[in-house]
């Protein structure tokens, strides 16, 4: 019989897929690295497991402990499927700008979910910030993963995504790419990437973030943008400064057209910083040679963003889309 004995085990392990559309002109291979496939539906399937394990080791984490994070999003569902198999109580806290179709979804999985006012300083006790500091403390046995500090999210990509690329590509990777969080995965796939081509006759990997327009990684000063899971307003200590060699700015525009061309080219239906992500890699391809490989991070699926991205009408009232561009979106590169 073929199985696996629990979801957690499907955790990993997901395949990388040319891109043959979008790369019109590119003499490089441009490999994109599908994490929508995780079983929760993206790559924080990966630190989530890692987080947990490490916890139980370290016995942060005891049988019928509750894991209280404030997150809305992928790191929430990736912590209430393993911890759900592992008999854990989850409590989400989420600002009430978070959409009822992403709280809907972590109650799905059994979690309890917090609702805190966005409008509200951070350093308020009511913020969301705030609210799970307290519930940290309340809860007996409660444990708070924080993704922004916890050195076992990078690990995690040191130790599963860096050695997949690697063994998937046979040590023929010349660039990786991908969008900059929390800044896990780059600085855990992007160091391990390195450590094993550092002594290869091709020299060893270049690492390039992505990043939105704004965001401080690529120099901005965390003003907003609408593209969502990237970017940062302040230096989280997940990020390790000394790996990437380049970071690249994206706007939301073209960071949402090439998602869009994603879907209707590739087949891929992902999630806008996935698009950010492939706008980074290939404007990194476009200079290339036909010896250069290209892997690129696609975190997660388009199925939560179909109001957002894929709709005409939302893309038009934020200006990223003309009215007549509907089938030609997208001449992005430049
Ligand atoms: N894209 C999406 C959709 C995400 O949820 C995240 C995680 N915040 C990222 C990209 C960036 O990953 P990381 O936090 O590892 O930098």
């Amino acid at each position: 019989m073929k199985y696996v004995n629990s979801v957690v085990d499907l955790i990993g392990n997901t395949p990388l897929v040319k891109l043959n559309s979008v790369t019109e002109g590119i003499a490089a291979t441009v490999l994109a690295k599908v994490e929508y496939l995780n079983p929760g539906g993206s790559i924080k399937d990966r630190i989530a497991v890692k987080i947990i394990d490490a916890a139980e080791a370290e016995g942060k984490l005891l049988p019928g402990g509750t894991i209280v994070e404030p997150t809305s999003g992928n790191t929430g569902v990736g912590l209430a499927l393993v911890a759900q198999q592992r008999g854990y109580r989850c409590v989400f806290v989420v600002p009430d700008k978070v959409g009822e179709d992403k709280r809907n979804v972590l109650a799905a999985y059994g979690a309890e979910v917090v609702v805190t006012p966005t409008a509200v300083a951070p350093d308020s006790p009511q913020s969301y910030y705030g609210v799970s500091d307290r519930l940290t403390r309340e809860i007996p046995g409660a444990f708070k993963p924080d993704q922004f500090s916890n050195p076992n999210g990078p690990r995690s990509h040191y130790e599963t995504t860096g050695p997949e690329i690697w063994n998937d590509t046979e040590g023929t990777i010349t660039h990786f790419v991908t969008g900059v969080g929390t800044g896990g995965t780059i600085s855990g796939t992007g160091r391990y990437l390195k450590d094993v081509s550092a002594d290869r006759a091709s020299g060893p990997v270049r690492v390039i973030g992505a990043d939105p327009e704004g965001s401080i990684y690529s120099g901005g000063t965390g003003r907003p943008y609408f593209v969502e899971g990237v970017g940062e307003d302040m230096w989280p200590d997940a990020y390790d400064k000394t790996v990437a060699d380049d970071i690249l700015a994206v706007t939301d525009a073209e960071s949402f057209a090439m998602t869009r061309r994603l879907a209707r080219e590739e087949g891929l239906l992902v999630g806008g910083s996935c698009g950010m992500a492939v706008v980074a890699a290939l404007r990194v391809a476009k200079n290339l040679t036909a010896d250069d490989v290209v892997v690129v991070i696609l975190p997660d699926g388009g199925r939560g963003y179909l109001g957002k991205i894929f709709s005409d009408d939302w893309m038009k009232s934020y200006g990223f889309m003309e009215s007549g561009d509907e089938a030609t979106v997208g001449e992005i590169l430049r």
